[in-house]
């Protein structure tokens, strides 16, 4: 390979979003992804074979945020996004053997109807009551961060933190809501707070402020918060890598980059696993912060130890198909998720066959256990046998199915989740600095600002436009023109 000017090394969403502005902002530069495994996507993975469509990883990304809508768009494939399955809206909490419907008029994490609160019989008669006092409490005056949990049992109470936020905030995150910054992971319910002097007035408040749904559907479907494209997040993949192939970036997978030291002519030196060497004049580190300490451990170690200090925890989805007939209960629903304090193996249980059309073959339903969370990742020491046996034993025991799958996957995240713990701004703005002096060398990804595909895509696209503005005639070292 001749040396090119601009390397992004990893092939994730972030990655690829990442090449794709480059080209947009730097027509000429010759740009090369580079991924180690032999195929694009990352967590993205989908699967399609016998009339299923089974996503290992992520299943869509939010509607709201605008990246994910905008690049779909930007590739042709935007009147491709389908919404959930709107007949079958709703999903359920496990608690104690039963799974009770989530109350109506949740705004994100937040309840903010009051009426389905009280008819919910997921919470006792006291901790509706406590959760009634956030409007009579006072708005915390301290700027510091707090956890999570700290955040929402401070201001709906203990019961509603453990019993609904948590569980939700566990199919986001696969976190423990005791170790998460508030200020990294929901920023948004700090400041509804601080402006408006309790969490429900403030999210009623800033509903209110917010644009109606910016994404009309094909054909006229309802709006939905959740968006992906009719053939599962892998066709977004594919989108890019066409876009990528066409504008002449080279992709190499199967390419694990192995370390990077400054080069003696100001550029950057790329080592790769077989002794192959590159330089670069710009590096995009798309990969996850533990992966990209690995790569700078020798010539950067206090950055990589600030890289290493944030925390990724692995996690598994077992997906598995039934025939409807041997389904006990009707799958009415998107799903369930379960407390930590519930104390189960498993997090939360996708009826994908119901959530989405066309993902399934008629007259089979397809489901997806979710396993590993913070301080339960042990499920992911076992073998895949073992993590269908779980989550067998899991649908067996929340909706009675016994009969043995006709079909199941096993995919297994190691280190697949970043942890935003308390610091974790100041971790990720400490590695900022400390980069700011290598122009030219910037990282991107799920592990700094935003685990969801949006924030992601936005995170690739930011680090594009930082090398491009250091490729601006007026920068120009000189190391980025020919
Ligand atoms: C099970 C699961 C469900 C999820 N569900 C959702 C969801 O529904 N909606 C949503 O918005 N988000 C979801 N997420 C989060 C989202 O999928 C991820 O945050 C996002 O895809 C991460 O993209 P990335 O490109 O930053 O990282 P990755 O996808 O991890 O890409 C990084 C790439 O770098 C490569 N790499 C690593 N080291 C090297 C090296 N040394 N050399 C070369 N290449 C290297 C890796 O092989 C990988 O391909 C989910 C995540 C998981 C695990």
């Amino acid at each position: 390979m001749a040396s090119p000017r601009i390397i992004v090394v990893g092939g994730g969403i972030t990655g690829l979003a990442a090449a794709h502005q480059l080209t947009a902002l730097l027509p000429g530069a010759g740009i090369v992804v580079i991924e180690r495994d032999p195929r694009l996507g990352g967590k993205i993975l989908t699967e399609r074979a016998d009339g299923f469509l089974i996503e290992g990883g992520p299943d869509s990304f939010l509607a709201t945020k605008p990246r994910g809508v905008g690049l779909c768009r930007e590739l042709g494939i935007g009147d491709q996004l389908v919404g959930t399955n709107q007949a079958t809206r709703g999903a359920f909490v496990f608690r104690k053997g039963a799974l009770h419907p989530l109350p109506e008029g949740l705004t994100g994490l937040v309840p903010t109807r009051l009426g389905p609160m009280v008819r919910s019989r997921l919470f006792s008669p006291l901790g509706k009551a406590r959760m009634a006092l956030d409007f009579t409490l006072p708005a915390r005056q301290d700027d510091s961060d707090e956890t999570l949990a700290a955040f929402v049992s401070r201001r709906l109470g203990t019961e509603v933190y453990e019993r609904l936020v948590e569980p939700l905030m566990a199919g986001i995150y696969a976190g423990d809501g005791r170790a998460l910054s508030l200020a990294a992971t929901f920023p948004q319910l700090r400041d509804a707070e601080r402006r408006h002097g309790g969490l429900i007035r403030g999210v009623l408040a800033a509903r209110r402020g917010a644009p109606a749904s910016p994404t009309p559907l094909a054909g006229g479907a309802k709006p939905s918060p959740f968006l992906t494209p009719s053939g599962g997040l892998g066709a977004l993949v594919d989108a890019l890598i066409a876009h990528l192939t066409t504008a002449g970036v080279r992709i190499a997978t199967g390419r694990a980059v192995t370390s990077i030291a400054p080069d003696a002519n100001g550029g950057h030196l790329l080592i790769f696993g077989d002794g192959e060497r590159l330089v670069a004049d710009a590096v995009i580190l798309a990969t996850p912060a533990h992966a990209t300490a690995a790569l700078l451990v020798d010539w950067h170690p206090a950055v990589a130890a600030t890289l290493r200090a944030i925390p990724h925890v692995s996690t598994a989805t077992i997906s598995l198909a039934y025939p409807v007939r041997d389904v006990p209960r009707p799958l009415a629903g998107h799903g369930y998720v379960i407390p930590r304090v519930e104390n189960r193996p498993a997090l939360a249980c996708t009826w994908t066959s119901a959530k989405w059309h066309g993902r399934a073959p008629d007259g089979v339903a397809l489901l997806r256990v979710f396993v590993g969370r913070a301080g339960q990742e042990d499920p992911l020491s076992r073998s895949d046998d073992a993590l269908v046996e779980l989550a067998r034993t899991e649908i067996r025991d929340t909706l009675g199915i016994v009969a043995p799958p006709t079909l199941r996957r096993v995919h297994r995240w190691p280190l697949g989740m970043p942890q935003y713990t308390l610091g974790h701004l100041d971790r990720v703005a400490a590695i900022e600095t400390a980069l700011r002096a290598h122009p030219g060398l910037v990282v991107a990804g799920h592990s700094y600002r935003g685990v969801g595909i949006p924030d992601c895509i936005r995170s690739g696209e930011a680090a594009a436009e930082v090398v491009a503005r250091i490729s601006a005639p007026e920068n120009d070292p000189g190391i980025l023109r020919g």
